[in-house]
């Protein structure tokens, strides 16, 4: 299958070329020509298939020219995750909630994450690449941890992680500063999540334009963030997965539609539900939630994208993003394919940090999507909320979709009918401070994050997953640092080395 750029349609690959070079050399990003070409029949997926047959299917359709799909995804997933079906469909009050944490970093991004180290190898190996791969990966939080989870030790790879210094967790920092492995590198950039992905991104188009830059050094890079079409293709899974499980529990009849509430930063997830619905999965509306970085909110309202506005920092903080990258793949199918405007309106927005699209393209969005945001107080009532009605704890990410769908019901866009499912993207184990605070009732909790995990699992009778719980007795092993214009020399040295 025919991969193009959203930028041009001069610039094509298949399928594996696109997974290792991550992004496309104009900066765009990797589609597939046509999705209409696709031959997709999404009811042989929905009647009690497993989640890695449902994946083996999907991720094929996508990805159709990787040989073996079966077996990658036996190796991606087996054993790795608590729960056989990976992604657990669970009923919290008229909700659904999808849980998409109980891999080994316990957030979202290991569905991906466990999956993309067998296509890059994979395409390593069908391709004849005998070079080294490095992988370079700008992280809110949340991938960083699942991307050194599932790249450490892979042969001829190596993997380079950035985090903004104060803009993650003290669970998710410690994650990632004390990950073994003997091709990991971890930097914290002075800066935020914003100046960590520019500056990778900004590696990426060095190499494309300069060839001299990594000449001789027996390298290439790519990507493990969602601007790889090999991160976002194993997302779509669960998306069947839980229409599946609501088949089968009789919610609702095959053909029947779902709405999906999504927390969302990067569009990567949300993406994925929509590359679902065009594979033919009835899906009513997909609710793009947001915290108070709001700028996808006010952008599928009125078409405004301005990205010019303070950086807040949230409970949420992996989805605390202003420049979401994979809105420029929804923007592409939302303007039928015009490349040339998209490649406008990232030119513009990377002049004077504003586009505003067409009227037609603003309509094609508000079609699918529904946009609502909620600020970390409001997402604090609504962790008490389900808790004191449902018993069941969600985490600070996943009550900002909740919110968010609960606006969507309440407003005229809502069909009424169909079933909601909330997609859980983090345990709440991973975020203990903010819960905590918010099923407590206190504006701050007066304990170590540790402290807040033993008192939580307490509270609601559930263990903390031991990849957390042993963190703190974890040796650090990362302590370098850059500033946010350094990050390609940062590359180099370690590509050099
Ligand atoms: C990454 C992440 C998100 C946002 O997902 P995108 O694909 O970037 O939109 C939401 N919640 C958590 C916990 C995450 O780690």
């Amino acid at each position: 299958m025919k991969y193009i750029s959203t930028r041009s349609r001069e610039i094509s690959c298949d399928g594996l070329r696109a997974v290792l070079a991550g992004m496309a050399p104009d900066g765009g990003l990797f589609l597939p020509e046509s999705f209409d070409d696709i031959q997709f029949n999404y009811e042989s997926c929905v009647n009690g298939c497993s989640t890695k047959e449902i994946a083996t299917k999907v991720i094929g359709s996508i990805l159709p020219d990787f040989e073996n799909m079966k077996e990658l995804v036996e190796k991606a997933y087996n054993g790795k995750f608590e729960t056989e079906d990976i992604t657990p469909l669970v009923k919290v009050g008229d909700n659904y909630v999808l849980e998409l944490f109980r891999g080994p970093t316990s957030a979202f991004k290991d569905v991906a994450l466990s999956m993309l180290p067998q296509l890059i190898s994979a395409a390593k190996r069908q391709t004849g690449d005998s070079k080294k791969t490095m992988i370079l990966t700008a992280t809110s939080g949340d991938t960083g941890k699942a991307a050194l989870e599932g790249f450490h030790d892979v042969p001829g790879v190596g993997i380079i992680v950035f985090f903004p210094e104060n803009g993650v967790s003290e669970v998710q920092k410690l994650q990632m500063v004390t990950q073994q492995g003997n091709n990991v590198h971890v930097c914290a950039i002075k800066g935020n999540f914003d100046d960590a992905q520019t500056g990778v991104k900004k590696v990426f188009e060095l190499a494309s334009k300069d060839a001299k830059l990594l000449e001789n050094t027996g390298t290439t890079l790519s990507s493990a963030n969602s601007i790889n079409i090999g991160r976002l293709a194993p997302q779509l899974t669960y998306y069947f997965k839980a229409y599946s499980d609501l088949v089968r529990q009789g919610r609702i009849k095959v053909g029947d539609e779902v709405d999906f509430s999504v927390p969302t930063g990067n569009f990567g997830d949300i993406l994925a539900g929509y590359f679902a619905k065009r594979l033919g999965l009835p899906i009513g509306r997909l609710i793009c939630a947001s915290n108070a970085n709001n700028v996808l909110t006010e952008f599928l309202t009125t078409g405004i994208y301005n990205r010019k506005r303070p950086f807040i920092k949230t409970t949420s903080p992996s989805m605390d993003i202003l420049v979401s990258s994979n809105l420029e793949r929804m923007l592409f199918l939302a303007s039928n394919g015009d490349t040339q405007k998209v490649a406008g309106w990232m030119e513009e927005l990377k002049n004077s940090g504003e586009y505003k699209v067409d009227g037609e393209t603003l309509k094609n969005l508000q079609d699918t999507y529904f946009a609502g945001y909620c600020d970390d107080k409001t997402a604090s009532a609504a962790i008490a909320k389900v808790f004191k009605n449902y018993g069941y704890v969600c985490d600070t990410h996943t009550a900002v979709a909740w919110n968010v769908a609960e606006q969507y019901a309440k407003s005229e866009k809502a069909a009424g009918k169909n079933p909601m499912v909330v997609l859980s993207t983090a345990s709440p184990y991973k975020f203990p401070l903010a819960v905590l605070a918010a099923i407590e009732g206190t504006s701050k909790t007066e304990c170590d994050e540790f402290e807040a995990m033993e008192r939580l699992s307490k509270l609601s009778g559930t263990p903390i997953p031991p990849g957390l719980a042993g963190l703190r007795s974890k040796e650090i092993l990362h302590k370098d640092t850059a500033e946010k214009n350094e990050i390609t020399d940062y590359v180099l040295s370690k590509i050099k080395k």
